[in-house]
């Protein structure tokens, strides 16, 4: 349901941009940090070295009181605070810069879903857990520099914590807690996560032969899962090694969060409690997560040309592991991408060059899922054995590095000897897909088997597609490539057996608009729409309460006018939807959902062949309240059961590929 993929350098991106265009020189940290998370307190103490003398200004949370600062052995004066805004620290060129700061974190808001958690970049602290997000100010951030770091952590002897990197050592004495972390890269920022944890440890010898220190930070009501994440960690470790080339950092941790989010960071993942309990978030998202320490954290997207982090990692995570599972899965993780994307509104595509980090939905269908898309085309492209060299000397150039679009263009064709140019160009640079779909069809008999001619057609400009054909014959199905490369053209394909239809790309191996019947409604639909509008066929007020909440939290967009609305939410009691689409002449309540009945029930369906109707039946207003919370989660589905906020029976209507029946010559 979550997905806890937000790498947390991905919101600070400006301040990483400013840092790739000005090429400042990175920043060595050596941070002495006290915390008391009770209190709320925090005192800092740190020294910034360069390798040269540089002029360099200091960003700070406003929260802080700045005690003191040297440069190069000297006390500067203070400049007054901000009323609002970091507290910016221009300072003349040195080697060395002291500063010592100290104040209030804010009390940690538990009540923030993922989504606000993603907003809200403040320090926050409780007894129950610590987060201080990079780029909140929490310590000295060095503007339009890269940062390394060595920092000690001091906390009450009950309390855990951590920041990206290296352990060097850690002790208990004095009633306190402390330990040290090195960070030797230069990074794109520091955040430290403190919680009254149990650590489990175990060490492992990767596949390349380096040693890496497996931990989970837990709270105690968790703690029983430890074991299993330390040997996903492994397994995933290992997978990755193999694949791509040595993990890059000595420690990787899973650590939990009082409140329901989920980052990747560099050599860390930290997940809500209640997300590490879900069964899937092992399977899919912690490996996902592990990736990230090649893709984000190893290699660094440039985000000014479009970062290919994500794609790549889902590709490589998400969508492998369906791949492992078996080919229908696989499919149907394209489907679902496919789908999502026919969802969209045209208005609110664009390219892939221009995704930096998901804000809101369409974001994600572009920059993770589109993207994904074109990962598998290209190995389509090129092959997987030109694919996987591609990623391993991608990998070894650009280890600890900027590296953009072209960056990747560049491994992939000195891996396959193939110029892609034009491939990455049309999918980074155009907005939208092609819509392809069959033409015409004919076939014939020839001497020693068939031919058959098949003419496709796209829209305008055309793309460069290998589009794959799908020939069932009396024989057998054959499966065929045909290049489409104009808005019109016929293959010519010879076969042993009489061809009695041709489906186009059954399998769902290009990136492009799915037909409405390869498509079918989903929540997703209604969910993105441009202009979507609520309608409740009843007028009691408890009804039309709930109905509105629900519309508040599923719609992304407010509600337009019935007459020019692009999708309808129809939510109301069981007697009133009937009655609603018997009035309006659309199909019934489906069978399928007949036989679970539940509390409500939420189904898809298209009206005037376009429009998508979203209707949503329950037995009172308190069942259809309850559906405001789980129903957004839903958004890949055509339809729902539910009993309360319990989801019973899910599904999407079957899809149905473009097939194109062939007659016998002279028949038609
Ligand atoms: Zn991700």
């Amino acid at each position: 349901m979550i997905l806890p993929c937000a790498r947390l350098a991905a919101l600070f991106a400006a301040l990483l941009l400013a840092a790739a265009a000005s090429g400042g020189a990175p920043a060595a940290h050596q941070i002495r940090v006290r915390i008391d998370p009770a209190a709320h307190r925090l005192d800092g103490h740190d020294i910034i070295r360069f390798d040269a003398a540089r002029a360099a200004s200091l960003l700070l949370s406003p929260r802080f009181r700045i005690e003191s600062i040297a440069v190069d052995g000297r006390r500067i004066s203070l400049p007054a605070k901000p009323d609002q805004g970091f507290q910016r620290i221009a300072l003349p060129a040195a080697r060395r810069i002291e500063i010592r700061w100290s104040g209030m974190l804010a009390a940690l808001a538990q009540d923030l879903d993922h989504r606000q958690t993603l907003a809200y970049a403040l320090p926050a602290s409780a007894s129950e857990g610590s987060f201080l997000p990079a780029g909140s100010g929490w310590y000295p951030m060095v503007e339009d520099a890269l940062e390394r770091y060595e920092l000690e952590l001091d906390l009450p002897a009950e309390q855990r914590g951590l920041v990206p990197g290296r352990l060097l050592a850690e002790e208990q004495s004095g009633g306190r807690y402390r330990a040290r972390f090195e960070f030797r890269q230069p990074g794109e920022g520091i955040a430290l996560m403190a919680g009254p944890y149990r650590i489990e440890e175990r060490q492992l010898r990767t596949a390349a032969g380096s040693e890496v220190r497996l931990r989970t930070y837990f709270h105690p009501e968790i703690a029983g899962l430890a074991a299993g994440y330390l040997d996903s960690l492994a397994s995933y470790l290992d997978l990755y090694e193999r694949w791509i080339g040595a993990y890059p950092f000595s420690e990787f941790s899973v650590v939990s969060s009082p409140t329901p989010t989920g980052f990747g960071m560099p050599s860390l993942t930290y997940l809500g409690i209640d997300v590490l309990r879900l069964p899937f978030i092992r399977a899919t998202s912690l490996g996902h997560e592990v990736l990230h320490n090649w893709w984000g954290n190893g290699v660094y997207p440039d985000y000014a040309s479009g970062n290919w982090s994500e794609g790549l990692t889902n590709f490589m995570a998400d969508y492998a592991y369906r791949e492992r599972e078996s080919a229908q899965a696989a499919r149907a993780m394209r489907l679902a991408w496919l789908r999502d994307y026919a969802a969209m509104p045209p208005g609110d595509d664009a390219p892939l060059a221009r995704f930096t980090s998901r804000t809101h939905g369409a974001s994600q269908i572009v920059g993770y899922n589109k993207s994904a898309m074109l990962f598998f085309m290209l190995r389509d492209a090129i092959g997987t054995a030109a694919f996987d060299a591609g990623v391993r000397e991608f990998w070894r150039r650009q280890r600890f590095r900027i590296a953009s679009w072209s960056d990747l263009r560049g491994a992939f064709e000195r891996a396959s000897g193939q110029d892609l140019a034009g491939f990455f160009e049309q999918w980074l640079q155009r907005t939208g897909a092609p819509t392809v779909r069959i033409a015409d069809a004919q076939a014939e008999p020839v001497a020693g088997g068939w031919r058959l001619r098949v003419s496709l057609a796209q829209g305008t400009p055309a793309y460069m597609l290998s589009v794959p054909l799908s020939v069932h014959t009396a024989g057998g199905d054959v499966t065929r490539r045909v290049d489409l490369s104009h808005e019109r053209e016929t293959a010519v394909l010879d076969l042993p057996g009489e061809p009695l239809s041709v489906a186009l790309d059954p399998e769902l191996r290009l990136l492009r608009r799915l037909a409405a019947a390869e498509a079918p409604p989903i929540l997703r639909d209604a969910m993105l729409a441009q202009h979507p509008s609520l309608i409740v066929p009843t007028a009691d007020a408890a009804v039309q309460a709930a109905a509105q909440a629900l519309s508040a939290r599923l719609l992304e967009r407010p509600q337009a006018q019935r007459a020019n609305a692009s999708a309808l939410l129809v939510a109301g009691l069981h007697a009133d939807v009937d009655a609603w689409l018997a009035r309006e002449g659309l199909a019934a309540r489906p069978a399928a959902l007949a036989a679970t009945r539940g509390s409500a029930q939420v189904w898809t369906a298209r009206a005037d062949n376009k429009r998508i109707v979203v209707l949503v039946s329950a037995r009172d207003a308190q069942a259809l309240a309850a559906l405001s919370a789980p129903l957004p989660h839903y958004g890949q589905q055509s339809y729902l059961v539910f009993e309360g906020p319990r989801m019973l029976e899910r599904g999407t209507w079957p899809a149905q590929p473009q097939v194109w029946e062939l007659r016998q010559p002279g028949a038609r």
